[in-house]
């Protein structure tokens, strides 16, 4: 899923600050399952705003929706009515649905809400970490199912560094060495020798390296 963390409140309000009456525009999937932009945290958010304005005497009106999903326009048609009764629409979706949202509704202000980070899970309860950073030719096939485009701090496709330390990558201590994963994933799957074989270097014209990126489906086009 999409990872991403809601803004901090100052920063919202001063996006907001210019406008009376706001939607604040939840999105249902990957955000809410990260506790970024969900029903509950547009109605946190809402109210936070309000007291933060009621305490420098300003009134602002806000409107509370959510929608399934901001990045697919099926979804987004149902804030149509919303969206024309405010000034703005603040989005807590990912920096897509936003995107989405200001596409359609182009004479709308749309304001983000959400840093998106990264593309990654729910490893424990309160711990997202990055697993994922669609790179476009997908390599996990290789690597025993470890990716270290997104979790080797150098992206090594021939490591490691050698300076993993205790299993712990030594740009960050607090991160595993993905090389040290790969390598005992590999073992346990009695395919350690593939690593013996040279990776040539990644052709990055399939991530966003090589500008922005389209994906066309023509046997779904109508
Ligand atoms: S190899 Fe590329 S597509 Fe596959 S998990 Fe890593 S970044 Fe994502
Ligand atoms: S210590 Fe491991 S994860 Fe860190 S940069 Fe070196 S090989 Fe990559």
């Amino acid at each position: 899923m999409i990872v991403g963390q809601q803004k901090p409140l100052a920063e919202i309000k001063a996006e907001v600050v210019p406008f009376s009456k706001l939607l604040i525009l939840g999105c249902g999937t990957c955000v809410k399952t990260c506790f970024a932009g969900g029903e509950d945290e547009v109605a946190t958010l809402a109210s936070s705003l309000r007291l933060a304005f009621k305490k420098d005497g300003r009134q602002i009106k806000i409107e509370e929706l959510t929608v399934e999903r901001q990045c697919e326009d099926e979804f987004i048609k149902e804030a149509a009515a919303a969206i024309a009764r405010n000034d703005a629409v603040l989005s807590l979706a990912c920096g897509a649905g936003v995107q989405m949202v200001a596409n359609r509704y182009a004479k709308s202000p749309v304001l983000p809400g959400v840093n998106t980070t990264f593309i990654g899970i729910l490893e424990k309860q309160g711990l997202f970490t990055e697993k994922c950073l669609g790179c476009g030719d997908c390599v996990l096939d290789v690597f025993a199912g470890i990716c270290p485009v997104s979790r080797c701090s150098k992206k090594l496709m021939n490591g490691p560094c050698g300076g993993s330390h205790g299993g712990k990558c030594e740009v960050n201590p607090d991160t595993d060495c993905a090389w040290q994963l790969i390598i005992d994933r590999s073992k346990d799957f009695g395919q350690l020798d593939r690593l013996s074989t040279y990776v040539p270097p990644k052709d990055w014209r399939t991530s966003n390296a090589g500008g922005p990126r389209k994906l066309v489906r023509e046997d779904h086009i109508i």
